[in-house]
C-alpha cells in the first residue's frame, strides 16, 4: 500500500475539468477541534471496475488541502500527471463534502479560497504563456534587432530610427527591395514582408545590418558617380556573423518576396 502525500503548493500543469475520475463514496468523516480545526473525510472511487481509497484533509495552513490516495495504481488510469489528477480529485471530493450542511462556515471558506488560489495560479501561468508567445513575435522587433547590432558591431555608434515600410497590395516585377536608408532623415525603413514567418531571423538582421553599414561606411563620389556599395562597405557588410547563410536564403528564396504578404492576400486583386 502506497501513501501519497501530495501539496497543493504544485503549480497545476493542466487542469482538465473533463477527467473521469471515478463514482464518488464520501465515508466517515472526522473532525479536529481546537485552534487549527479542519477535517479528515476518507472516501472510495470506483474506476474501471476497481476500488481505490483515499482521504482529504482541510485545516487551516499551507497547504490547507491535502488529498491522497492509498492504491497507486489509481494514477495508471490517467494519461495525465499525478498532481493533475489529484487536483482533479480534490475539487471533485471536496465538491461533495462542502455540500454538507453540517460543515462549519469556516472550512467552507477554506475551500473555497484554495481552489479561488488556484485558479488565479491558472490564470497567471495563462498569461505567462502569452507573454511567451508575444515575445516570440518580438523576434521582429527592429528596435531590438537595432540595438542588438549597434553595440555588437558599431560600438553604439549608428544613430538612425528605423521603421517598417509600407507594402504594397500587389506582385512586384522588377525585384524586392529589403530596405532602405534614408541618410537625410537618418532613417531606415524596412520591408514588411520581411515580417513574414518564412524570412529566417538572419536575414531580417542583415538587412537591418546593411542599412546601418550605409551610415558607417558612407557613400561616395568617384570619376562622377556615386558609389555606395563600395569595398568598404562590402567588408563591414560581411562582418555579420550570418552573411552567408542570410546571403544564400535571398539567393534561393528572393521570388517568395515579390508577393505580398499571404495575410494581406485576400487585397490582391486577381
Ligand atoms: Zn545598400
Amino acid at each position: 500500500m502506497a501513501c501519497l502525500m501530495n501539496s497543493f503548493k504544485v503549480p497545476v500543469q493542466t487542469l482538465v475539468k473533463i477527467l473521469n475520475m471515478g463514482t464518488l463514496s464520501l465515508g466517515k468523516c472526522r473532525m479536529d477541534m481546537g485552534e487549527s480545526a479542519g477535517l479528515t473525510r476518507m472516501f472510495t472511487i470506483k474506476k474501471n471496475g476497481m476500488d481505490f481509497v483515499g482521504q482529504v484533509r482541510v485545516r487551516p495552513g499551507d497547504p490547507a488541502v491535502r488529498i491522497e490516495v492509498f492504491n497507486e495504481n489509481y494514477f495508471e488510469e490517467f494519461d495525465k500527471p499525478e498532481s493533475v489528477v489529484l487536483d482533479n480529485l480534490a475539487r471533485k471530493v471536496l465538491g461533495q463534502v462542502a455540500k454538507d450542511k453540517e460543515l462549519p462556515e469556516t472550512l467552507k471558506t477554506l475551500i473555497r479560497e484554495h481552489f479561488a488560489e488556484q485558479d488565479s495560479l491558472e490564470e497567471e501561468r495563462e498569461e505567462g504563456q502569452e507573454e511567451a508567445i508575444a515575445e516570440t513575435v518580438n523576434e521582429r522587433d527592429l528596435d531590438k534587432i537595432f540595438a542588438c547590432l549597434n553595440e555588437e558591431y558599431f560600438n553604439n555608434r549608428v544613430e538612425a530610427k528605423i521603421m517598417w515600410g509600407r507594402d504594397v497590395k500587389s506582385h512586384n516585377k522588377s525585384g524586392f527591395r529589403y530596405g532602405s536608408y534614408d541618410e537625410g532623415k537618418k532613417l531606415i525603413r524596412v520591408h514588411p514582408r520581411l515580417k513574414q514567418g518564412f524570412v529566417p531571423l538572419c536575414v531580417l538582421e542583415l538587412t537591418v545590418y546593411h542599412e546601418m553599414c550605409h551610415q558607417f561606411a558612407p557613400s561616395y563620389k568617384r570619376n562622377g558617380t556615386w558609389q555606395s556599395h563600395h569595398p568598404e562597405f562590402k567588408k563591414k557588410e560581411r562582418e555579420y556573423k550570418n552573411f552567408k547563410d542570410a546571403r544564400n536564403w535571398e539567393k534561393h528564396n528572393w521570388h517568395r518576396l515579390l508577393l505580398p504578404s499571404t495575410e494581406n492576400a485576400e487585397l490582391v486583386p486577381a
